[in-house]
């Protein structure tokens, strides 16, 4: 028999865990399904992965709301519109090896492990890409490669990827990237100015560079080598 403080507690976080489910279902419904994600893997996959776990505790009750969240070193958790809208881009089909650019708290890189067969994420920040990869293995997630590194020179040990989401805005589309693209490969990447930017989908077809516009978009800066400076 357990003691009343301890069922009192369970029963706590029993509830605290529900109210966090009701949240997500209702993310998916109004956010995502009302606005036209109709990729029924990108819809499951977001409902498998806890967002409230990847966002600082202060900012919990928020987890779910429609909105960019602030997290550790200066840096956001993108709105979940915008992270089922860029995946869905990519148009994966659970065979691909896929980079992901901007680890920030590892919940893109989460959703994304759920469609493709190995995800690698490279993050410049060393204080985000420590507690994404402690928390992802936390989570249990193993088919994540958690890298500390300049996103905009990709992962050249690691190439050719299938499909490449950069979740920071780029003046231009990284040429490493573009390198490190499979034969019919997907980018997806906000380009632009520091304050706007155009979402692209950039698909290596043939040795040929086809390019489409996603849409509007507003990202915090891609910062490297190929990037922005500062
Ligand atoms: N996908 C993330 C998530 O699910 O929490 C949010 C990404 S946040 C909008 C953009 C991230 O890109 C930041 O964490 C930032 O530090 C990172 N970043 C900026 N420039 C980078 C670069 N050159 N290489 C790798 N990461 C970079």
């Amino acid at each position: 028999m357990l003691p009343m403080n301890v069922l009192a507690l369970l029963r706590r976080v029993f509830e605290r865990e529900q109210a966090y489910h009701e949240r997500q279902q209702a993310m998916i419904g109004q956010q995502l399904t009302a606005r036209g994600i109709a990729d029924q893997r990108v819809l499951h996959a977001m409902t498998q992965v806890p967002r409230h776990v990847f966002v600082p505790a202060k900012m919990r009750e928020y987890a779910y709301a429609d909105c960019a969240l602030p997290i550790e070193d200066g840096q956001t958790i993108s709105q979940p519109f915008m992270v089922a809208y860029m995946l869905q881009a990519l148009r994966l089909d659970g065979s691909e090896r896929v980079l992901d650019v901007g680890t920030g708290s590892g919940y893109a890189a989460a959703v994304l492990s759920l469609l493709a067969a190995h995800v690698y994420t490279i993050e410049r920040s060393p204080v985000l890409a420590g507690s994404a990869r402690e928390r992802l293995a936390q989570l249990g997630y193993t088919n994540i490669s958690v890298v500390e590194g300049d996103g905009t020179e990709g992962l050249p040990e690691h190439a050719p990827f299938d499909a490449i989401s950069v979740a920071a805005a780029s003046p231009w589309i990284p040429r490493p990237l573009l390198s490190q693209l499979a034969h019919c490969g997907r980018l997806v990447i906000p380009v632009g100015s520091y304050d706007q930017q155009l979402l692209i989908r950039a698909t290596c077809q043939d040795g040929e560079v086809l390019t489409e516009q996603l849409g509007k978009v507003r990202f915090v800066p891609l910062i490297g080598e190929h990037g922005w400076t500062n």
